[in-house]
């Protein structure tokens, strides 16, 4: 059994300096009152839109820590909680991300919760609504989650998977935000500072992601997110050709379709 502190999956991060964020709209303030009223925030939106960078940047500002868990179809409640481990011939309790969070006071981000498997709702359910609690079963220990503890998921509501959509009993307990990419300016000013490429060079590659996000739907299930852009514009800034940048980062990640890759180069043609 694989020790919960060992997990990869979990990266944990001090609130020393704060993560470069643009906002794109309220946000940064509606995390505010929600971190204040104590209520738990739900984060809808495409992979590579910015809200994991959205959260640690909160983080910092609000000078908590934050635990991050990026779940998958194998993530248990007892990942998140924690477990009775063996070690030097002794079984001791190690907590769980979740936990830790809780006795901490920190900000626990769930990263794509529709994959964890169902039984993670349960110990969500009750320190999402006003009892703030989480009951750990197995230690007989009943938290009770200091108002410093946030608890913030994300799901991608894109991929229209009804077997991985959250249950309505779960979703309505979160205050929702949902993101989308930012209006080109914006993006345009975000990849320019992840990327280091000059401005007038990033602009084109924004362009052509947004002509190659409006064939999402027809052949692609995602468009080309911010995330990409800025990895395109880093391969262009480190000497890399365009064309080799772009068919590196925008086009081979969206698909292995020999036709769609065939109609994706035609936009890049015609855009640029
Ligand atoms: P998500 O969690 O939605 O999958 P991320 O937060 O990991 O996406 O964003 C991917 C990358 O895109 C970030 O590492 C950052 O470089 C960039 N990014 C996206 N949106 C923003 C933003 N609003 N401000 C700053 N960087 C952003």
């Amino acid at each position: 059994m694989a020790g919960v502190m060992d997990n990869p999956m979990e990266r944990t991060a001090a609130s020393a300096a704060v993560p470069f964020y643009t906002p794109t709209g309220n946000e940064v303030a509606l995390f505010e009152h929600a971190y204040r009223n104590r209520l738990p925030l739900l984060l809808k939106g495409p992979t590579g839109c910015g809200k994991t960078r959205f959260v640690s940047h909160m983080a910092a500002r609000l000078g908590r820590s934050i635990h991050t868990v990026s779940c998958h179809d194998d993530l248990t409640a007892a990942d998140l909680t924690g477990r009775y481990l063996l070690k030097g011939g002794d079984t001791v309790w190690v907590d769980g991300p979740l936990t830790r969070a809780v006795r901490e006071g920190a900000i626990c981000y769930l990263d794509e919760v529709v994959e964890a498997r169902k039984d993670v709702t349960v110990v969500l359910h009750p320190l999402t609504d006003d009892r703030r609690l989480l009951p750990l079963e197995r230690t007989g220990e009943l938290l009770d989650a200091p108002p410093e503890f946030m608890l913030v998921v994300s799901y991608n509501p894109g991929y229209q998977n009804i077997l991985k959509s959250l249950k309505p009993s779960t979703r309505q307990r979160f205050v929702a935000i949902e993101f989308g990419f930012p209006l080109p300016d914006i993006e345009t000013a975000i990849v320019t500072q992840e990327s280091g490429l000059p401005r007038e060079r990033v602009a084109p590659l924004v362009r052509l992601g947004n002509a190659l996000r409006d064939l999402k739907g027809q052949d692609l299930e995602e468009g080309v997110s911010t995330r990409l852009l800025v990895y395109c514009a880093t391969l262009i800034h480190s000497g890399m050709k365009s064309e080799e940048a772009i068919l590196a980062a925008m086009i081979e990640p969206l698909t292995d379709d020999v036709e769609v890759k065939k109609a994706l180069l035609r936009v890049v043609e015609l855009t640029l």
